[in-house]
């Protein structure tokens, strides 16, 4: 086992992760909700984070496809932390520079959130699909808009500065 890489793990939040402790039973992997949409099943990822295999954990989708919705982490007989484990490893991959559709994804949604404290998805989708994606989902946006589950126009927040401190103090973490 790469100790290094459990170093790095446990560092980035996933203290108390029990990674060791995990017996490949695969409970966790059954009861994941993303998991047609993984390349690596959670089972799999935390074996890679034991063998050290770290260039295949940070390239894997499941740190992006994962939702922390935690039935892995309720349901673990071991008590092993898989979400925890995978927002630590994301973390580390965010830091690293990984860079693929869901870490530009995570980028602009961030960045547009920031700007108004709410998002405007026509926005999101424009910059990360283009116009072409804007279009391809504008029937669906104007349904949204119809029943008023999404504004036609941008919005911003009607008091920013909570917002603001949060943020701030966020990063300071
Ligand atoms: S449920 Fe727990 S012990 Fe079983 S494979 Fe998943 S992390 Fe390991
Ligand atoms: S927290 Fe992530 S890995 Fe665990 S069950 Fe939910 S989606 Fe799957």
């Amino acid at each position: 086992m790469n100790s290094q890489v459990m170093k790095k793990v446990i560092a980035e939040g996933g203290k108390g992760a029990a990674i060791t402790a995990c017996m490949q039973c695969g409970t966790c992997s059954g009861g994941c909700t993303n998991i047609e949409r993984m390349d690596m099943s959670p089972r799999t990822l935390i074996l890679m984070v034991q063998r050290g295999e770290w260039e295949r954990v940070l390239k894997s989708n499941t740190l992006w496809m994962c939702s922390s919705c935690y039935i892995c982490t309720s349901r673990c007989p071991r008590g092993v932390r898989p979400t925890d484990v995978i927002e630590a490893v994301k973390a580390i991959a965010i830091r690293e520079g990984i860079e693929n559709d869901s870490t530009r994804f995570n980028q602009i949604f961030v960045e547009l959130v920031e700007k108004r404290g709410i998002l405007f998805e026509p926005e999101l989708m424009q910059r990360y699909g283009g116009l072409k994606a804007m279009l391809d989902q504008a029937e669906l946006g104007i349904k949204l808009a119809l029943k008023g589950k999404m504004s036609p126009f941008p919005d911003t927040i009607k008091n920013p500065k909570p917002f603001r401190d949060a943020l701030e103090k966020a990063k300071q973490q």
